[in-house]
């Protein structure tokens, strides 16, 4: 198998979408110029004048227009899920089921998470405070190829939700499920161009990031990520970043522990290992590290690689990806690591056979940098206090899982991540409630729950007169004295003074 290719037809580039598992075709998209990028976030701009105006209801209304034409055509969609990506069609129609209940989510939850609230007014007494959300406007959503429908809908679905237009460009790997989505929206509602895609390599990527949106919704790479942000960076358009991570599963001694390794042999090769909240390294209590071992093994035995409908995991999707997997393999097996199963020299074209690693150093690339591949490299710790610092030890910072009993909150609540499973792994990507985001390198923002639609808004703060105080602090009329009563008020509230000494009563009752 190949990279996609380009080939032109009349004036037009197209770039063809191939079958990881096959390597033939499965379709072929234009691919676009700046100025059709541009043309499509002008299209949007107009959409968003009728879209951003309609009430919660209406837009509810078609939203689940929406949302019924993509489960109708779920089998269609999750056809070319499983052609474009390579994953198994059961992975594939799962991908969608979330995708599509994301979306529901969003569109019940957007009047409730964005309805206008009042808050204290401090000692402004005489003042209403209300805090208000409102559309942004046009959103960029770039999407990644490794799940092409479920992660762009953490975008799409929620700023859609919130009275955005969206523009989204796809990975030129996976373009098919996008168009796919986008000729389905465009037929369920009823207002042109709320939702739209633009096809192509980096070149309708970059376009976009420049493009005059109002906000851009990143999915990809760390090293993309920093492009797209200094491409964004000239016109100051806010930047959510969902970027890659390295996560670390910790098993406790008192885990459940065939419940951890079935979960980490799941967590480290679901996707062939190309998600972005993969278990990427298991660091594992002395005291039960031989028996998750074995049993990681056992599991890790059962899990079949192949493109027919028997296979638990299919073909690595990017081609050049299966370097990156080979690479961090035979450096880890030249400092040292142990090979239980798989390996560098089990490769077979774009397959990957399992691979679990032990004898494992942190100096290793398997331990530092993202492998996205089906490898799960296994750390002995002595102490819980070793885990903890062994899974920070890193640049990222997206999930994370620890299994254990005893004081089990507490160890996840140390972990550096933006999501943490318990006693299960990858569990939160799929609830619609929970935000989903990393830190450090994995990024910033959040999609998915009330953070996720607040995410896609502009917030507006609202200071409403009630009455008028005797003295008016907001004018140059200022009796004289004004001092004295202004410092005679900061002792009195700040400086230790009755109403201070009151236990802030009296902030209380001004609030
Ligand atoms: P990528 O190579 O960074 O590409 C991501 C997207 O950016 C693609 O649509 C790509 O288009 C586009 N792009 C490429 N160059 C661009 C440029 N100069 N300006 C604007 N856009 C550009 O990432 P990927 O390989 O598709 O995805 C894998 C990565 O995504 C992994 O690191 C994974 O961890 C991360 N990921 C993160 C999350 C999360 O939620 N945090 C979820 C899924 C994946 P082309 O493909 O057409 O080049």
């Amino acid at each position: 198998m190949a990279a996609p290719q380009s080939e032109t037809k009349g004036a037009v580039e197209f770039i063809e979408s191939l079958n990881p598992n096959t390597g033939e075709v499965v379709g072929a998209v234009p691919d676009m110029t700046a100025e059709q990028v541009d043309a499509a976030v002008e299209r949007a701009r107009v959409a968003f004048e009728e879209w951003g105006g309609l009430s919660f209801a209406d837009r509810r209304e078609q939203l689940v227009r929406f949302r019924r034409a993509l489960a109708a055509r779920v089998d269609e969609i999750a056809e070319l899920i499983h052609k474009e990506n390579g994953k198994p069609k059961v992975d594939a129609i799962m991908e969608a089921f979330m995708a599509i209940s994301h979306l529901a989510h969003a569109t019940n939850r957007a009047e409730k998470a964005l309805r206008p609230h009042k808050v204290g007014s401090g000692i402004m007494a005489n003042v209403r405070a209300v805090i208000s959300y409102h559309p942004l406007g046009v959103v960029g959503v770039i999407g990644p190829w490794n799940y092409p429908m479920f992660t762009p809908f953490g975008s799409i679905g929620y700023a859609l939700a919130a009275g955005n237009t969206v523009v989204f460009k796809p990975s030129e790997l996976t373009p098919l499920v996008g168009q796919l989505v986008a000729e389905i929206a465009a037929k369920a509602i009823s207002i042109p161009n709320v939702l739209q895609v633009v096809t192509g390599a980096g070149r309708a990527g970059a376009a976009l990031a420049k493009a005059r949106v109002n906000k851009i919704a990143f999915t990809g790479s760390a090293g993309t990520g920093k492009k797209v942000m200094a491409a964004a960076a000239e016109n100051l358009t806010p930047v959510l970043m969902e970027l890659g991570g390295k996560d670390p599963m910790i098993v406790a001694e008192d885990a459940d522990v065939d419940k951890a390794a079935e979960a980490a042999v799941f967590g480290a090769l679901t996707n062939a290992g190309q998600a972005c909240i993969s278990v990427e390294r298991a660091y594992v209590a002395s005291g039960v590290y031989d028996r998750f071992v074995d049993k990681v093994v056992d599991e890790v035995k059962k899990v079949r690689v192949g493109g027919d409908d028997e296979a638990n995991i299919g073909a690595i999707t990017r081609p050049a990806q299966v370097d990156i997997i080979r690479d961090h393999i035979e450096d880890a097996v030249a400092k040292g690591a142990t090979v239980l199963t798989g390996g560098a020299d089990k490769i077979r074209g774009y397959f990957v056979e399992p691979t679990v690693l032990t004898d494992v150093t942190p100096d290793m690339k398997i331990m530092r940098d993202e492998t996205f591949g089906p490898v799960l490299p296994i750390v002995k710790v002595q102490s819980a206090e070793e885990a903890i610092r062994l899974a920070n030890d890193t640049v990222f910072g997206l999930g994370s899982s620890v299994f254990g009993k005893a004081g089990v909150r507490d160890l996840a609540n140390r972990v550096r991540a933006g999501m943490t499973a318990i006693n299960s792994v990858m569990v939160f990507a799929s609830m619609p409630t929970l935000p989903f985001g990393g830190v450090g390198d994995s990024g910033f923002g959040r999609i998915h729950g009330d953070e996720g639609l607040r995410e896609f808004t502009r917030t507006q703060a609202t200071a409403e007169e009630r009455f008028a105080l005797p003295m008016n602090l907001l004018s140059f009329k200022l009796p004289k004295g004004t001092y004295e009563r202004i410092r005679g008020m900061i002792q009195q509230l700040y400086g230790g003074g009755v109403a201070d000494r009151a236990g802030g009563v009296l902030r209380n009752l001004l609030r």
